[in-house]
């Protein structure tokens, strides 16, 4: 039921299909910039424009990027053969803030969820072996969420990279079991990354 005219209840709507926005909180913010100054409001409408025209995923690490390749593997100070593998771009900004990793990142773009029909053709599995062979890869760090899926991820990866004669450690315990590695605080996720233990598979 429209409750408001037009392009106000669709503002509304729109915001209220948010991930974590309820109906209170969408007619808060739509209230909210109806309030504000044209140039604040529009700020918002134009970095949304500029990221959905812009951004593209990174050609070598699939993160998220304004350039063919993202500032991290555009970087020649980072060490080509370490890779940490990740589900999410926002786990990289996770890792990166605890500052004990100095590779790079690959992108799975999820994790292995049978149930749900993700398999090993539905992540980015395929393009992680191109690269090991490609750029040299000696160490494979696995930093998928501390969850079922992440481990059942961690775990079909190591099997797979460790007949190659990698290094494959996994991210070690003490990070909250069942989370997301987003909302791990820099300190526990940093504990983790140096307690990494190599899988055995
Ligand atoms: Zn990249």
């Amino acid at each position: 039921m429209a409750l408001f005219d037009g392009p106000i209840q669709d503002l509304v709507d729109e915001l209220g299909r948010l991930p974590g926005v309820g109906p209170k909180s969408a007619q808060r913010i739509a209230f909210h910039l109806l309030k504000v100054s044209s140039p604040d409001a529009l700020r918002l409408a134009t970095a949304i424009i500029e990221v959905k025209e812009r951004a593209v995923l990174c050609s070598i690490c699939f993160n998220v990027s304004m350039t063919k390749e993202c500032s991290i593997c555009a970087d020649p100070r980072r060490d080509h053969t370490k890779v940490c593998v990740v589900e999410d771009p926002r786990d990289i900004v996770a890792v990166e803030r605890t500052r004990e990793f100095s590779g790079r990142y690959h992108v799975l773009g999820g994790a292995l969820n049978p149930i749900e029909g993700v398999g090993p053709e539905q992540i980015r599995v395929r393009e992680l072996l191109v690269r090991i062979d490609a750029e040299g890869i000696t160490e494979v760090i696995l930093c998928t969420n501390p969850n079922l899926e992440g481990d059942t991820t961690a775990m079909y990866l190591a099997r797979l990279l460790k007949p190659m004669g990698l290094s494959v450690t996994r991210i070690a315990s003490g990070l909250p079991v069942g989370g997301d590695l987003e909302y791990a605080d820099e300190l526990t996720l940093g504990r983790a990354l140096e307690g990494r233990r190599e899988v055995d598979a």
